[in-house]
């Protein structure tokens, strides 16, 4: 026969699923021989049953009475009975933590009689009836469904009537009306009596506890925590203790550690005189946990000395709830907390180095988004502000700026030096100037993949979206919030890791442990280095365990000497298309426009110098490490002006009566015989190599140069090139041969023997469906994954993010946008054909990734365990991603694997 129920003694903490966390560690605390008031656990499996079919399995009374029985034993009490009866608490316990979501009924067991007997065995007649009053108030609403408001109705105005601010004050009389008055109101409001049979109570209270599983808050809750809506909820039943009883009782909550900052230590507050949800309620004012040593020293220490026990149990931080009972200890509740970041390291680092627990789990106990959340500037916490609005956060870190409207004018302060914070509806392409320009978006639309999420994260810039309690109005340059209306220029302070804005400038901090990578040192100060040490030492376990190299995409000599900094093992993409704007734009033009071979190779040879000093300055920034460079891959007319602005030029130029400008004549022209529907299925990437003469040539030989003058300073250059957008082997076939040529031809001008790998981008489904053959002709593959998801689902990533994602994720086509997590089902099963047909053809093929999954933790483990060499991804990403190959490598050495 399935049991339903399991005493204290009988559970332990590996039982959650069945138990509840909560109703698991009380039974742990039991086993470990502390003060928990005794008590049984109704299974979840007893929730899920009721949820589905609407009733209890038959055999759950059964089973209650008996595990009642043998508690009313225990405590030599019954419930019900007139004299010191014995009174229940029906807690809710889910497997994941809810804190609040659902619902508590304490004092069960009270009724019209019960209540004087409980007053002559405490001695206290004034706590019996504050107990009664508090069992009709929250099974009148938990379990009977009547508003809290009537009963806090109530109460407000018997205090009015009594005059007393704080409800300690009622005395007995007071307190006996109003019991009277919350009966007579629950028999108007629910149409039947407060139920006086304590069986009954404790019947109904379980049965409500179960649904409150369904709760709107509930089902809210674990919508955005990721929680399967099918677990239902555990039900603890639990020997009530007092902590109202006087000023020698009282209830508290202490974390074992701080869990701001991991440090060890007493953390916590206690509320004298009080029952466990006044503490947090808030409704008075608790005292530091520390007071308790002077209020009552001797259950201070053997709290204290319970904490201990309880974190070497759990080797973690545990957060707990406590209740004395006329200066006896009692334990409510314990948990593994939650925490911050810098707590996380902290007291993964600290565990390890004590050696409570190995530095396998210390890996696993750490993250990289929590990494990725240290290295962002952080608001000083202490400092107090007005909140003016809470929203998504998108995109972590902390930014302040002047509130502006528009991209224009987020573009024209940022450029007087103003800081300034993008505040819009939503955001479209056309705001990435202002995007570019601001500290920080912020939106009343969209969500985390909404066009103002997904720019501002690839930007590393501060992002708050879909804040709905905002009306943001673009043509009255202002937003209102439901109390505030905020005009432009006024100074706001943006929180993209908790959501939050404020008004006002909050103070920032800068993060030390970022500090520590860009200087290549921990910056001494006490606390400021215990969180760097941690980082480091737990970066250096994931450097010691990963098999993925991780190399950072850079594309300019700063970013490469920040990747390399950071701890990147070399460049995995280095893009060449940067090095032919701004001001060489107009020579990139010239070669466009070039009627003669003669005028094309005069165009090339004045770019031939400069793009061989970019590659000297990458190839020192990285020297000893590879250096992968991509040919030109962009449509040539993106180097183009854009054709509008040049029709408007001409009209301009004719209204005034002049000619038309002959050099934008050509432009316009070009930008016309150009145009392509689908640029991006159009002529770049390896196409442009194949079809203008000359400009493979012309990258290959500034390499060469470069390598070939690194060589000569004594440096040691690794380039790679890499062909992109290749979709047939012949394709590779051909550059290879033309890379060839020139790479021999300048370096043995040169008397130089180095030679350079070249391979391919696997950014087509036709690129993986052949890579066998590809491989033939490839050094090695790097997985465009960018490119690879928006031709496998035929998604123009630009296009798809702002306009229908967020509808996409609400009807649950995929959970998290494929360009952010790699979709595995799908351009997954392309990397994993591409990785097995490539080695089959070359052994020993290098795989790697250049996509921005490289510094997604999910498709980290995936790319793990498709067997890459390296990940390749931004500078800022390159710990995250060292952290995160090291998780994964451990996991699919020691632990199941997931997904
Ligand atoms: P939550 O999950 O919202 O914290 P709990 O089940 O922990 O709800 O209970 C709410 C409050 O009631 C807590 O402060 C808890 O300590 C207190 N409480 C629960 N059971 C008892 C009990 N048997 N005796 C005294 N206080 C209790
Ligand atoms: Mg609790
Ligand atoms: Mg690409």
């Amino acid at each position: 026969m399935t049991s339903y129920v399991y005493d204290f003694a009988e559970g332990n903490k590996d039982m959650a699923d069945l138990l509840g966390g909560k109703g698991a560690n009380l039974a742990e605390m039991t086993r470990l021989g502390l003060p928990v008031p005794a008590g049984f656990t109704v299974t979840s499996a007893a929730c899920r049953q009721y949820l589905t079919t609407g009733r209890a399995p038959a055999e759950l009374d059964r089973q209650i009475r008996l595990h009642l029985t043998s508690l009313e034993r225990s405590c030599g009490r019954l419930l019900g009975q007139a004299a010191d009866p014995l009174l229940l608490s029906v807690r809710s316990g889910a497997r994941h933590s809810m804190p609040g979501m659902m619902e508590t009924v304490l004092d069960i067991g009270l009724n019209d009689y019960a209540v004087l007997g409980l007053a002559r065995s405490a001695g206290n007649e004034r706590f019996a009836w504050d107990s009664y009053r508090r069992l009709v108030q929250m099974f009148g609403n938990t379990v009977m469904q009547v508003d809290g408001a009537v009963f806090e109705d109530a109460l407000t105005r018997l205090k009015e009537q009594c005059q007393v601010a704080d409800d300690t004050r009622l005395d007995t009389a007071e307190l006996i009306r109003l019991v009277e008055t919350y009966k007579d109101l629950i028999r108007e409001h629910a149409g039947e009596a407060f139920p006086q049979d304590p069986a009954e109570q404790l019947r109904r209270a379980i049965l409500a506890v179960f649904a409150s599983w369904n709760a709107d808050r509930a089902r809210l809750y674990r919508r955005r925590e990721h929680i399967p809506d099918d677990l239902g909820t555990a039900v603890t039943v639990q020997r009530m203790v007092f902590g109202n009883l006087g000023p020698d009782s009282g209830s508290g909550v202490a974390f074992t550690r701080d869990p701001a900052t991991g440090r060890p230590g007493v953390y916590g507050d206690y509320l004298p005189n009080a029952q466990g949800e006044d503490v947090v309620s808030g409704t008075r004012n608790a005292v530091p946990l520390q007071e308790l040593q002077r209020l009552d020293p001797h259950s201070y220490n053997r709290l204290l000395a319970h904490m201990r026990q309880l974190e070497s149990h759990y080797r973690d931080l545990c957060d707990i709830e406590f209740t004395i009972e006329r200066g006896v200890l009692w334990m409510l509740q314990t948990r593994v907390g939650k925490r911050t970041s810098q707590a996380a390291f902290a007291i993964a680092g600290q565990l390890a180095q004590e050696a409570v627990i190995s530095t396998e789990e210390a890996l696993e106990r750490v993250d990289g988004e929590g990494l990725a959340r240290l290295m962002f500037p952080r608001f000083d916490t202490s400092a107090t502000s007005e909140v003016l609005a809470r929203g998504t956060p998108a995109s972590p870190g902390a930014a302040v700026g002047a509130a502006v409207f528009d991209s224009a004018e987020a573009v024209r302060r940022s450029a007087d030096g103003e800081k300034v914070v993008l505040v819009r509806q939503e955001t479209t392409p056309d705001d990435l100037p202002g995007m570019i320009a601001a500290e920080a978006v912020l939106t009343s639309r969209g969500g985390k993949t909404s066009h103002a999420a997904v720019v501002a994260r690839g930007m590393g810039k501060v992002c708050v979206c879909g804040t709905g309690s905002i009306t943001v109005n673009e043509a009255e340059r202002a937003f209102s919030t439901a109390g505030a209306t905020i005009r432009e220029g006024t100074v706001i302070s943006v929180d993209g890791s908790e959501g939050t804005v404020y008004r006002g400038a909050v103070p920032l901090v800068e993060s030390e442990v970022m500090r520590s990578f860009e200087t290549g040192r921990p910056h001494p100060g006490k606390d400021a280095a215990q969180v760097v040490t941690d980082v480091h030492r737990l970066l250096a376990q994931a450097d010691a365990t990963r098999r993925l190299e991780v190399r950072a995409n850079a594309d300019t000599p700063q970013d490469a000497a920040r990747a390399r900094r950071f701890g990147a093992q070399g460049i995995g993409l280095c893009r060449t298309e940067h090095m032919f704007l701004g001001d060489r734009r107009p020579l990139i033009e010239t070669m466009i426009l070039a009627h003669t071979d003669a005028e094309r190779e005069a165009a090339l040879a004045a770019l031939l110098p400069l793009q061989r000093q970019d590659f000297i300055e990458i190839l020192q920034a990285m020297d000893g490490f590879p250096v992968t460079i991509r040919l030109l891959d962009p449509p040539l007319h993106e180097f183009l002006p854009d054709r509008t602005e040049l029709a408007v030029r001409a009209a301009q130029r004719e209204a005034r009566g002049q000619d038309t400008d002959p050099h934008d004549h050509e432009l316009l022209r070009a930008v016309n015989r150009m145009r392509e529907t689908n640029p991006m299925l159009g002529l770049r990437g390896v196409r442009l190599g194949l079809v203008v003469p000359g400009l493979v040539a012309m990258q290959v030989r500034a390499v060469a140069e470069a390598v070939v003058a690194r060589i000569r300073a004594d440096g040691d250059p690794q380039p790679e090139i890499m062909v992109p957008l290749v979709g047939a082997a012949q394709e590779l076939t051909l550059v290879r041969e033309e890379v060839e040529r020139v790479w021999t031809h300048v370096t043995s001008a040169a008397g130089i023997t180095v030679t350079c790998p070249v391979g391919t981008m696997i950014e087509l489904p036709r690129a993986a469906l052949t890579a066998g053959r590809i491989a033939r002709n490839a050094d090695f593959f790097s997985l465009g994954t960018n490119d690879l998801t928006q031709t496998t689902w035929g998604f123009s990533r630009d296009d798809v993010e702002a306009e229908f994602f967020s509808a996409y994720l609400d009807k649950n086509i995929f959970e998290r946008s494929p360009f952010e997590t790699i979709d595995r089902e799908g351009v997954g099963r392309l990397i994993e054909l591409a990785v097995a047909e490539g080695r089959e053809s070359r052994p020993g093929l290098t795989v790697g990734v250049c996509g921005e999954h490289g510094g997604d933790p999910d498709s980290i483990h995936f790319f793990h365990r498709a067997g890459l060499d390296y990940i390749s991804c931004s500078p800022f990403r390159v710990p995250v991603a060292r952290l995160e190959a090291g998780r994964a490598a451990q996991r699919s050495s020691t632990g199941p694997q997931d997904g």
